[in-house]
Order: C-alpha cells, then sequence, then structure tokens
C-alpha cells in the first residue's frame, strides 16, 4: 500500500502567487492533493518513517502547465495539413497517433490540455480512455469538431454549418457528446486551402447565436480568427477565447487593419487572447536546421508580405489595453509537437519581451483561470490537486530551461521521475 503523503524535494518551488521562487522547500502531496509547501529544515522528524521523500535536487518545480489549444490527432509535421485532409476519414489512424500524442503531452509536463478541434470520434473516446486509466494523458478539455462553414477552415475534420440556425444545431450536438467547449471558426485558416484566412466566414450575430447556445450549457466558445472583420465579429459576439487574434486586411494587397477601439473593447469585455506563437518559432528553428518547412501557407496571405514583428506588435498593444493570454501551441499543427508546449512561454518572453515569471504564469494559472479551473490547478497552493512540473535549471532566468519536463506528477502520482517515464 502507498503511502498517503509525499514529500518533494527540490532547490526552487514556485510560490502560490507565481512569481518567485521558494528555495530549498518541500511539497507536501497527500493522496492527490497539495497540502503545504515547507522548507527542507522543517521536515517532520518522522516524514521517512510514514511518507514517501523524493528528493529531486537543482530543479525548478511548478504547477503542471495548462495548454488550451490542442489537435490531438494531427501529426505536427511538415506536411500536417496535407495528412489531415488525406486521412480525416482514417478513425482508427487518428485514434493511434492521439493516443500518442497524450502520452507526450502529459510526460513533457502539461497535465491540463484542452483540445479545440478534433474529430468527434477520436476526441471524445480518448477523453474518456484518460478518465478510465485506460492510456496515460493530461486532464483532457475537449470541443470535439469546431464548427466551420461549408469548405470552411478544417472541414475535413469539423461540422459544417452556414447559416445561424445549422450552427445553434450544430453547437447543440456538440454539447450532446460532451463537449467541454465549443470551437468556431470565425475567418478561414492557413491549413485549409478552401478558406481564405482573410475573409470572416460567419457574420457576429451567428457567432452570437454559438456563444448563447453555448451558455445556455454553461460552456464557452473559443473562435479561430486571422482577420481584422473576424476579430471585430468575434468582440461583437464576446467570444471566450479569440485563437489567433490576427488582423490581416480583407484585401491581399494589404497588410494588417489593427483597429483600436476593437481592441480596448476586447479588453474591457475580459476576453482572452491565444497568440499562438510557439509553433510558429519552432517552425522557423527547425526550417533553420535544415528541416522541412511548413508547407501550409496560405495562398492569400503569402501574396503579401507581413512582418512577424507587426504581429507581434498588434499581440502587445492588445495586451498593453488589458487583455490576457492564454497558452496554446497549436498542438499537432506543423512542428508544434505535443510535448512542446513550453516554446510558448519562451516565444512571450524572446518574441514579445514579456518577463519571464508573466510567462510562467501564462502557462499555468492564467490559463487555469481562462478554463475555469483556477480553483483546483494552476498553482501550487494548499488544496489543489498536486499536478507538478519540474525542471532543470531555472527558467525565471533562462526561459528555455523550460522544455520537457524531467519529472512528472499528475493528480499526486509520479509518472516521471528524473527523465524516466512511468507510464
Ligand atoms: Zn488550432
Amino acid at each position: 500500500m502507498p503511502n498517503r503523503t509525499k514529500y518533494i524535494t527540490a532547490d526552487r518551488v514556485a510560490n502560490f502567487q507565481m512569481n518567485g521562487w521558494i528555495h530549498n522547500a518541500a511539497v507536501r502531496i497527500v493522496e492527490n492533493k497539495i497540502d503545504d509547501t515547507l522548507p527542507i529544515d522543517q521536515l517532520p522528524s518522522d516524514a521517512a518513517d510514514n511518507s514517501e521523500i523524493i528528493h529531486l535536487g537543482d530543479v525548478s518545480l511548478i504547477p503542471g502547465l495548462v495548454d488550451a489549444h490542442c489537435h490531438m490527432h494531427c501529426s505536427a509535421t511538415a506536411d500536417a495539413q496535407a495528412l489531415a485532409l488525406a486521412e480525416k476519414d482514417d478513425i482508427q489512424r487518428l485514434t493511434m497517433r492521439a493516443v500518442s500524442a497524450m502520452r507526450k503531452a502529459v510526460l513533457a509536463g502539461t497535465t491540463t490540455v484542452r483540445d479545440i478541434g478534433s474529430r468527434n470520434e477520436v476526441a471524445f473516446p480518448i477523453k474518456q480512455a484518460i478518465k478510465d486509466g485506460a492510456i496515460p494523458g493530461p486532464r483532457l478539455l475537449v470541443t470535439g469538431t469546431p464548427i466551420t462553414i461549408t469548405a470552411g477552415h478544417c472541414w475535413f475534420f469539423g461540422t459544417q454549418a452556414d447559416t445561424a440556425d445549422e450552427v445553434a444545431k450544430a453547437v447543440r450536438n456538440q454539447i450532446r457528446q460532451g463537449a467541454d467547449a465549443i470551437k468556431v471558426m470565425s475567418t478561414g485558416g492557413m491549413f485549409t486551402p478552401t478558406a481564405n484566412p482573410r475573409q470572416p466566414q460567419y457574420p457576429a450575430e451567428t457567432l452570437a447565436v454559438a456563444v448563447r447556445e453555448a451558455a445556455r450549457s454553461g460552456i464557452t466558445v473559443a473562435a479561430h480568427c486571422l482577420s481584422a472583420d473576424g476579430v471585430k465579429n468575434c468582440v461583437e459576439a464576446n467570444v471566450h477565447n479569440l485563437i489567433h487574434a490576427r488582423w490581416y486586411s480583407q484585401d491581399p494587397s494589404k497588410g494588417l487593419e489593427f483597429d483600436l477601439d476593437t481592441a480596448k473593447r476586447m479588453a474591457d469585455q475580459g476576453q482572452w487572447v491565444d497568440p499562438t506563437i510557439g509553433h510558429g518559432m519552432l517552425g522557423e528553428e527547425a526550417t533553420a536546421r535544415g528541416e522541412a518547412p511548413p508547407r501550409s501557407v496560405h495562398w492569400s496571405v503569402a501574396s503579401s508580405d507581413v512582418d512577424n514583428e507587426e504581429h507581434y506588435e498588434t499581440l502587445n498593444q492588445m495586451r498593453d489595453l488589458g487583455a490576457r493570454f492564454t497558452n496554446g501551441l497549436d498542438m499537432g499543427m506543423a512542428h508544434g509537437t505535443h510535448d512542446r508546449s513550453a516554446a510558448n512561454a519562451w516565444a512571450a518572453v524572446e518574441l514579445l519581451g514579456w518577463d519571464n515569471w508573466d510567462a510562467l504564469r501564462m502557462a499555468t494559472i492564467d490559463t487555469a483561470e481562462a478554463l475555469g479551473l483556477d480553483n483546483q490547478i494552476g498553482s501550487i497552493t494548499p488544496g489543489k490537486t498536486a499536478d507538478l512540473a519540474a525542471f532543470n535549471g531555472n527558467p525565471a532566468k533562462n526561459i528555455r530551461d523550460m522544455d520537457r519536463a524531467s519529472t512528472v506528477i499528475q493528480n499526486g502520482n509520479i509518472i516521471k521521475l528524473n527523465n524516466v517515464a512511468l507510464v
């Protein structure tokens, strides 16, 4: 019979507020909950007799990462887009890929994942299998299939719905299957040759129907938006989480059309932004190493060059106005392998110029709050679920020290110890 109590000690343990380290500390875990953080030299004298003590040494122990943007059955290879189309009906292949991806994610220290766009036939059974303990994986929230227009963004794993009535019905269908949130494609996207990223797919009124139908069941809407008009529609409809939040003009000869009033209203409404810049950075680094570049750049965007810096500028403008950011790698897209959620924090620090702790909070407590789970996870606080990740080095100094975790504790269970996977 395993001990009910564990002490996990580390040179650096994140404090409750996620803004500094407690040095030479031990986290006491009782069953599956965090009980306390205490100095190592204050461990009870009989601790070794009736509890398990694990000394991790020179690591940084933080809450398990929370990633709110996954596609569990996408390949994360350079040809992810072509594969998604070619394999769209091969449920067994997609399921097996998802099983592998979910294990990778949790063993990297991402103990909570929200999938916002995978086929229903894969997403819901995978969620159940993880819950049943049949396969390893993170705490999983799923939308199931995204809702999109006919031939729209990601139609090959989406529900195609064109009118407001069809969208309402599609939302209710996802709720019946057990969706934890709803994903709507408010504009076209890079991933889909037939869906122009610069063009809105739905008017604001139709997005508002999705928000209303989701709210009836107490769940929220995340909406993909790549164009200025798409962002405006998402703000008008007050969707909970704007995914990408890029400001491309509808006119392909033009660049971005950032609108200050829209951004202000977004912040005032408390909408969350998923900047999705981590996997782009991973893609550029992979390309620089000589790997195949992502093969899904869309004709309508490629026709006008927008420098990455311009996107970073608009992201920081939204943040400066008060919009808050979720952690979302877009796992499964080209080079966004399911074990690299930490790259979002790298991108926030290196590309957006954020403070390291701001990036660490985005990756943990902030995204937990956006998902409505901050009373259960996201910080090392007594009473919360014992989901922890340890990283060699000190990510408050060098954000890239946070990559794949060396030790992972999920729901009080050690599932990876000193780089050895135990599940
Ligand atoms: Zn995505």
